[in-house]
């Protein structure tokens, strides 16, 4: 069985959507790098475990691919508000994301967002190739590197001032827009002093907004429990700059695709694990449609459940 999306006979295995984000509205995902090939091993991934912890910089996918698949995704004609280079891992280490970002901008208008750890930012040449985009979404979660190291878990020779400078001098130097999530876990970061601690490096960061966020999917590590939202909203305040909650994408009937099929619902989950709400969501298709072909992927051992808070979620099956 295969996992990408397709299109006349074409599987386009590096693109992923367009789906309803969070933040970004109608995102049309770009898989910069393989699973799971990342910086970091946080315990709150939802990918699961890092395969490859590294810092290595390297063409890990081919460059043509990625085009390609991006033309013919834009040729369908979908409602698309971002192009986000993201990844099953930390898309920054592709090295050639600066030529990838203006091949995109030649094709098409449509304004190109980066998701990243922000653990390479340090790297002069890193921030030089992320100059094109228009919106760029780094993340911190901690204020110390005790706490770095004990939720993101990173390359050995990442050291936390490192990281934290990277992303002061990135912030002075980048003209483009800077969202940075900062991610709470009960238990770990959800302390006031803790997170004083996080919104006082913050201070010195340039950006337009702070977005928090939290467990809300099976995650790496049971430790990693969420904070529940009446906490984040109180610790909003605690910030200097303007902050908000990441609210929950509602499903829009208007936009229903009736496309969608199997192969979309193994795509989306082999990044994310998802509630059958979620699926609906995502891929704006009605509950019972989802459900269906869930009870036929978990019959067939392609997907698998898992319960969290009351939820069922599910998640692609890996074979190791
Ligand atoms: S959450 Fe992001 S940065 Fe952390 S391990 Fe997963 S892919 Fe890497």
């Amino acid at each position: 069985m295969t996992t990408g999306n397709k299109y006349h006979g074409k599987i386009l295995r590096h693109v992923f959507g367009p789906v309803p984000s969070r933040r970004l509205g109608h995102s049309l995902g770009v898989d910069l790098v393989p699973y799971k090939v990342c910086s970091f091993d946080c315990i709150y991934c939802q990918l699961g475990s890092t395969t490859l912890k590294t810092i290595e910089r390297k063409e890990y996918v081919p460059m043509d691919e990625l085009i390609e698949d991006v033309k013919l995704k834009l040729s369908e004609k979908h409602v698309i508000d971002y192009i986000t280079l993201s990844g099953s891992g930390e898309p920054t280490l592709y090295s050639r994301i600066a030529e990838l970002t203006q091949a995109i901008k030649n094709i098409t208008d449509i304004p190109v967002a980066l998701i990243t750890n922000g653990s390479m930012l340090w790297d002069a040449e890193v921030r030089r190739d992320l100059r094109n985009l228009d919106l760029v979404i780094p993340s911190l979660d901690a204020g110390n590197s005790q706490l770095f190291s004990e939720v993101n878990r990173p390359y050995p020779e990442l050291d936390f001032d490192m990281v934290v400078e990277g992303l002061k001098i990135f912030s002075r130097e980048f003209k483009g827009r800077i969202w940075l999530e900062v991610f709470l876990l009960e238990g770990f970061s959800d302390l006031e002093q803790t997170v004083e601690e996080i919104a006082g490096l913050i201070d010195d960061i340039k950006l337009e907004k702070i977005q928090l966020n939290t467990v809300a999917r099976p995650v790496c590590e049971k430790s990693a429990r969420p904070v529940s939202r009446e906490r984040l909203l109180m610790l909003t305040k605690l910030f200097r700059q303007p902050t908000e909650v990441i609210a929950d994408f509602k499903n829009n009937a208007d936009i229903f695709d009736d496309s969608v099929n199997e192969n979309d619902i193994i795509n989306l989950l082999s990044r994310r694990p998802c509630s059958c709400k979620d699926i609906a969501d995502s891929l704006c298709m009605p509950y019972n449609e989802a459900l269906k072909i869930i009870e036929q992927l978990l019959r067939n051992h392609t997907i698998i459940s898992e319960e969290q808070n009351g939820i069922v979620f599910y998640k692609k099956k890996i074979y190791k």
